[in-house]
């Protein structure tokens, strides 16, 4: 049996998050709005109207190329792709074709065994999207809300090598999306869609087989499920020795299955020609200049910062850059502690992501803010207040936004440090527990954690656990 690879292409269309529509004012977002209730005589493409392209989805393109280090083209143009479909009431979108609005490009996406798949990416255009069509108690329905809803389509090349790695391209381009604040990108509101490109071939080969498209995959775990189910087809087909044809394959998310469609009109089909209503798009160097000011720092190159700067693990990394607001809440308290950010890390990956998760805050509208963070580990490190207390703070930070040391003062939480206090509370708590005493002289060791905790119990998480411990461990011996 030969080993084979797969060669992987996805196409994807990206809805931008502009106020409103490509070529006229209708509001872009529609997602719960009832049917065509979202439409002018431009989108809904009555005769004698004329487009005006929104300078905001050209501009959010613009962040989107730079991101993916394309070449933004000083001048390109729109084109008419025509088809007849009916939730396209022109019988055209307006697309871009031979002069895109950037050229070349690459994502580079880190893999688990620490090597670097560069992505390319030949071009990136904007279109309009079309409305949408569902069939409902026999009838036909045709939804034009969608209708003139700004896109950006980008193709990568035939370049990922597994259905693992379609799933991460799309999670770091989902990432990226909402880093720049361009897409909201939630694939089940059709934000983020995907069609994927799968052939295979004999490891190490360079030459390519002909490749089915998979259509209508709407979630990154499809995309894992369906292309996996694609190559292993394709892999039992040429061992069977049959040839792979290049089908349209349509993924049934329910079934679980992949489902031959129609074969795919091909470019000559489209008669693609120049939109004679809309001028070209030229771009000078100093608007280009003005929206590129706006390029922050990129998720992959501050991962690999956070690694170098601040000696974090991959795995760390990840996580504090998987959002743009937690990748600056991290840096802030990182500045205010100024002790090792590893410990903040910590602090922040174990229980201020919790309080994130189940809040469904993002980092930035958290009351407990870095300062504050910083402020509570400072207090644990100067031992001023133990560890259980800590954590307690950060829950009654948040819930109060009172500076912490103002609660710790206000609420007495300070730690308990003085061994006679302690060892008071200690004789306390043996003298009433003389079932557990006995248990333990007579070998139950394991309860000296029981007896801790009645001591921290008693004393409001004040004491010292170790301290307590050791007065115990001597008093019960
Ligand atoms: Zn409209
Ligand atoms: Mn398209």
């Amino acid at each position: 049996m030969t080993d084979y690879e797969a060669v992987i292409g996805l196409e994807t269309h990206i809805q931008l998050n502009t106020k409103t529509k490509i070529f006229c004012s209708c509001k872009a977002d529609s997602w719960s709005d009832a049917p065509n209730t979202n439409i002018c005589p431009v989108c809904s493409g009555l005769p004698g109207v004329l487009p005006v392209p929104n300078k905001a989805a050209i501009e959010k393109g613009m962040l989107l190329a730079a991101a993916m280090h394309a070449e933004i083209q000083p001048l390109s143009y729109f084109d008419r792709k025509n088809y007849f479909y009916p939730d396209l009431p022109k019988g055209y979108q307006i697309s871009q074709y031979d002069m895109p609005l950037a050229r070349g490009g690459y994502m580079q996406l880190p893999l688990p065994d620490g090597s670097v798949r560069q992505v390319s990416i030949h071009k990136l255009h904007i279109e309009e999207d079309a409305g949408k069509t569902k069939n409902e108690n026999g009838l036909r329905l045709i939804d034009f809300n969608r209708c003139g809803v700004p896109l950006i389509e980008m193709v990568t090349g035939p370049d990922l090598r597994s259905a693992d790695e379609a799933a991460q391209y799309l999670t770091r381009l989902r990432q990226l999306l909402r880093w720049l604040g361009v897409s909201e990108a939630d694939m089940e509101k059709a934000h983020l869609r995907c069609d994927a490109n799968v052939s295979i071939r004999p490891k190490g080969a360079a030459y390519l087989n002909p490749k089915t498209e998979i259509k209508n995959v709407n979630s990154i775990e499809a995309v894992r499920e369906a292309v996996g189910k694609e190559i292993e087809r394709q892999i039992r087909e040429v061992e069977a020795g049959h040839k792979i044809e290049a089908w349209t394959l349509e993924w049934d998310e329910d079934a679980g299955v992949l489902r031959k469609m129609r074969s795919k009109e091909t470019e000559a089909d489209y008669r693609y020609f120049r939109e004679p209503d809309l001028l070209p798009v030229r771009i000078h160097e100093e608007w280009k200049q003005k929206v590129l000011s706006k390029l922050p720092e990129l998720p992959l190159e501050r991962r690999n910062r956070f690694i170098n700067q601040y000696g974090l693990p991959e795995y760390d990394a990840d996580i504090l850059t998987g959002d743009r607001s937690l990748s600056e809440y991290f840096e802030t308290a990182v500045k205010t502690y100024s002790g090792d950010p590893k410990r903040v890390s910590n602090w922040l990956m174990n229980d201020v992501l919790r309080m994130l998760n189940e809040s469904g805050l993002t980092a930035d509208q958290l009351k407990l803010t870095p300062q504050f963070l910083a402020e509570i580990i400072k207090l644990v490190d100067a031992g001023t207040i133990n560890n259980n207390t800590g954590k307690n703070l950060l829950e009654k930070v948040q819930q109060t936004g009172r500076p912490p040391a103002k609660l710790v003062e206000e609420e007495g939480l300070a730690r308990v440090s003085d061994d006679s206090a302690i060892r008071s509370v200690c004789q306390e708590v043996l003298a009433e527990s003389p079932k557990e005493v006995e248990s333990y002289k007579s070998g139950k060791v394991t309860l000296i954690g029981w007896f801790v905790g009645q001591v921290m119990k008693k004393m409001r998480g004040k004491a010292d656990p170790n301290i307590a411990r050791k007065i115990l461990e001597e008093l019960l011996g």
